[in-house]
């Protein structure tokens, strides 16, 4: 497994890390860990390089830091970095960050944390942990040895981020960064931005949440030609890696084939030549002219009060417009999603400002909602 040395090179961590909002469950239930299986992802990746293991308070819907408090217990706490975020938008007085940060501690089982995150900075939360004193906290908790590097993970636009940089001193951010996402969601500048203030970074959703996996008919056929044996994630992952200012990417992998595939991808690491980032830049032109709703499946908008199951429901929508199959898609629409379908939104507009790709949930879900009514 390729190490990247951090900062002042006193740490050595894994290319890959081990994202845990993406475990296996059971009955598709988010907050149903299925730790036998879990646990099976966290020894194999821990026994093959894998040394930087990422969770967050709301993952799982609060269960993700539960499970790797006790799956972690059999390791020495030196042979891990263990990564967790504060969640702005559950913070409602100051007390809230000692008290969350406390549960976190007890939940994984530690005395500190190796990085140390505000979740999910965009201008609103940033606002927010500005008024509630929540780097000033942070940074007392690294003063006392509960936390060794300090960091964000962001999803807004450049100039929110220069201002999140400029404020306060930083050991590293976390951006999402991608193959699609590097024009689409300007992530070329952000990482720019991270390089001009020396801010090491780490990736999220390399992979698009799983949707470049799947990439479409037409980059997949482009990828393959160059490099028949190799998945389509194996390309998404390189791309990220290969990034000079890229310490470590995180893939929430739910099964053993896929983290098999990543350690693959990450062991012997081969970066991209500048022919490859070429070709990239192809494939993801040729997934963009799909009509795909660019949902990651992060659940931050979840739960909705009315049922619906919008991560669910949006994945099932882009398998049909990958497959075009419509019997297909209606079949498994209607077995899935009887009380839970985008018919039960009642466009409240609650879940729009907690989506971090921006996207029109209620607009996407009427979208739907006539697709299904015009079969
Ligand atoms: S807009 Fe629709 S999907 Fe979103 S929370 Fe309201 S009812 Fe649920
Ligand atoms: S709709 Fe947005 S917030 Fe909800 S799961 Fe998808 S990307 Fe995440």
């Amino acid at each position: 497994m390729l190490k990247k040395t951090f900062k002042n090179k006193s740490e050595s961590l894994s290319v890959l890390g081990l994202g845990c909002m993406r475990l296996p469950v059971l009955k598709g239930e988010d907050a149903a860990i299925d730790y036998d299986k879990a646990q099976e992802i966290v020894d194999f990746a821990l026994a093959n390089g894998i040394n930087y293991l990422d969770t967050a308070h709301g993952y799982h819907s609060g269960e993700s830091q539960k499970f790797l408090g006790k799956a972690l217990v059999k390791y020495p706490r030196d042979a891990y970095y263990l990564a967790t975020k504060m969640p702005m938008w559950d913070v409602n007085t100051q007390e809230d960050l000692e008290k969350i940060f406390k549960l976190q501690l007890e939940y994984l089982n530690t005395d500190y944390f190796d990085f140390y995150l505000l979740h999910s900075l965009d201008k609103g939360n940033f606002e927010k942990s500005v008024d509630f004193g929540a780097y000033e906290f942070i940074s007392k908790m690294k003063a006392q040895g509960k936390i060794k590097y300090i960091g964000f993970s962001f999803h807004d636009t450049p100039d929110v981020l220069e201002q999140i940089v400029e404020k306060y001193d930083w050991d590293f951010a976390q951006l999402q960064i991608n193959y699609v996402d590097w024009k689409n969601q300007d992530a070329k500048r952000q990482y720019e931005i991270l390089e001009e203030h020396d801010i090491p970074c780490i990736i999220m959703e390399p992979v698009r949440g799983g949707a470049l996996a799947s990439p479409g008919k037409k980059a997949r056929e482009l990828l393959k030609k160059a490099k028949p044996g190799k998945s389509m994630a194996s390309w998404a992952i390189r791309y990220a890696a290969s990034l000079p200012n890229v310490i470590t990417v995180l893939s929430g992998m739910s099964n053993m084939e896929q983290l098999k595939d990543n350690i693959e991808t990450c062991t012997d690491f081969e970066p991209l030549s500048q022919a490859e980032f070429t070709l990239l830049e192809k494939a993801a032109r040729e997934f963009n002219r799909k009509d795909m709703i660019p949902c990651t499946a992060c659940r931050y908008c979840m739960d909705c009060s009315f049922g619906v199951d919008i991560p669910g429901v949006f994945k099932l929508y882009n398998s049909y417009v990958e497959s075009k199959n419509k019997e297909e898609f209606l079949a498994a629409y209607k077995q899935t999603h009887t009380d839970s379908g985008a018919e039960n939104c009642t466009k409240c507009e609650q879940c729009t400002p907690r989506c971090p790709q921006v996207i029109d949930i209620p607009g996407e879900l009427e979208k739907i909602k006539n697709l299904v009514t015009k079969m």
